[in-house]
């Protein structure tokens, strides 16, 4: 396949102190040598792959010098395209990048649309379907071990399972096809069946075990949900700001349309919180008090985790009582805050609420305990991972959906074959996992779905 070449800026605008203006397509060395002037002369062209050199961009019409730059060149097919690339990195500000950009685009080279360097590297051959949504998510992973997800994903993992469990399909299926071409032996039915039933299963067991990985993946990318929660006063905004300062905050968001929702990313050990208070909580309110129990209970539902926070120095209340009530039976982790100061509270009723590994003990104006709570929410995420490291996480919507579609169609052939329906019926079903599952990885998608999903990148990558 030969395309025309194509350029962006493919690093964040306004971020850092380089930027990098891509080109990628046939003639991406020929149009850099119409802008780049080196000591010496030398020519792009001449360069061996994978080196960088050092030069002045100028613009032709006018042969004065725009820009102080580093280019790279990257022949191919050793690219991430496998076209020829070159990397201009410039100065980062928003005028050096697009004054590169234009040079370019004057020179003869195409803006890319969103994700088209990505695509070609589908079409390309270099990557394939899943691969190419795992480079969209790892440019929107938020935390290190989401970049390991997504980079697992990148390697093939994912496509190399999906793979074989399409080839366990195909190869049940090209049995049939044996059995059926040889008509003459009248236990087809009886040999291929048990057969199709067995690898079915397997298939399908599969297919439970990534989605049982999918809802982590979920997580990894959009940070688990915590709402801190307790009566005013106990320590709520101190522990916010500490998980805050101690970890390095992600990103710091005002999301939904009122401003009500305040959102804060922190990385605590790989896990990714997304710390959800609703306006105020920062500074002064008790989210019970503030929005009444019946709605709190509403948004304790809806989080993943919920951090309890519990005065040391107070007694336990009848609303302690409440609350320790809606809290049973999610995810939590009961605070004790306040150790400094002499004890109130009845230990005893909250160690059997809490039980060991979800009590942590803090004095947050001594700045003690934090430790152990961020060790207790690593333990309480992780503890239901087996694999932790070397699992493959499902973290893609569309592989969701497809993993849960071949999944009912799995299920079809097996209660097909356990009800004794004719074998070419459950074929059916069986090729329609095979084709569901090619989907994931490409193999089947049609044009139009390609586009939309490449469409949905960032430009530049
Ligand atoms: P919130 O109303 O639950 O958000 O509680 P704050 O975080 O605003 O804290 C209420 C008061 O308790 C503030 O004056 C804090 O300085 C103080 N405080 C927080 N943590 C501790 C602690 O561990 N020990 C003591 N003695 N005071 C604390
Ligand atoms: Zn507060």
């Amino acid at each position: 396949m030969e395309f025309d070449t194509i350029a962006a800026i493919s690093t964040p605008s306004g971020e850092g102190a380089i930027a990098i203006v891509r080109l990628s397509g046939p003639e991406a060395v020929t149009i850099a040598d119409k802008l780049f002037r080196a000591p010496a002369g030398k020519r792009l062209a001449d360069q061996k792959s994978h080196t960088i050199h050092y030069g002045n961009l100028t613009d032709p019409q006018t042969d004065e010098v725009a820009e102080e730059v580093m280019i790279s060149i990257m022949k191919a097919p050793k690219t991430f395209t496998r076209e020829d690339v070159i990397e201009i990195n410039c100065h980062g500000g928003l005028v050096s990048v697009n004054r590169v950009l234009t040079l370019v685009l004057r020179a003869g080279a195409r803006l890319a649309e969103p994700g088209e360097f990505t695509k070609r590297a589908f079409l390309n051959g270099r990557i394939d379907l899943s691969q190419a949504e795992a480079v969209m998510d790892l440019i929107r992973a938020k935390t290190d071990r989401a970049m390991n997800v997504a980079l697992n994903q990148m390697d093939g993992r994912l496509s190399k399972l999906i793979g074989q469990l399409r080839q366990a399909l195909l190869e049940t299926l090209a049995q049939v096809e044996v059995n059926i071409d040889y008509p003459e032996y009248d236990d087809v039915e009886e040999m291929t069946v048990p057969v199709m039933l067995e690898k079915s299963e397997w298939v399908r067991s599969e297919i439970d075990r990534l989605l049982s990985t999918s809802q982590q993946g979920k997580i990894l990318r959009e940070g688990l949900s915590t709402v801190i929660v307790g009566k005013p006063n106990v320590g709520k905004s101190s522990l916010l700001n500490s998980l805050v300062q101690e970890n390095k905050a992600i990103v710091t968001e005002i999301a939904g349309t009122t401003r009500d929702i305040i959102e804060e990313y922190v990385n605590v050990r790989g896990v990714p919180l997304r710390l959800v208070d609703t306006a105020g909580i920062r500074e002064t309110e008790d989210i019970v008090e503030r929005i009444g129990v019946e709605r709190s209970r509403k948004v304790l539902k809806e989080a993943d985790l919920i951090l309890y926070v519990l005065s040391h120095a107070d007694e336990l209340t009848s609303e302690d009582e409440k609350m320790m009530e809606a809290v049973a039976g999610m995810n939590y982790i009961v605070v004790v805050n306040k150790t400094d100061l002499p004890q109130g509270i009845d230990m005893e009723r909250i160690q059997e609420f809490a039980g060991k590994s979800r009590l942590v003990t803090t004095s947050l104006i001594e700045e003690e305990g934090v430790d152990q709570l961020e060790q207790a929410i690593a333990d309480l995420f992780f503890e239901g991972s087996v694999e932790a490291n070397d699992m493959t996480y499902v973290s893609n919507a569309r592989h969701i959906s497809l993993l849960h579609q071949a999944h009912s169609t799995i299920s079809d052939a097996i209660t097909a074959a356990e009800a004794g329906v004719p074998v070419d019926m459950i074929q059916i079903d069986v090729v329609r996992t095979w084709e569901l599952l090619g989907e994931i990885i490409g193999d089947t998608v049609q044009e139009s779905l390609i586009n939309q999903l490449f469409s949905q990148f960032c430009l530049g990558k």
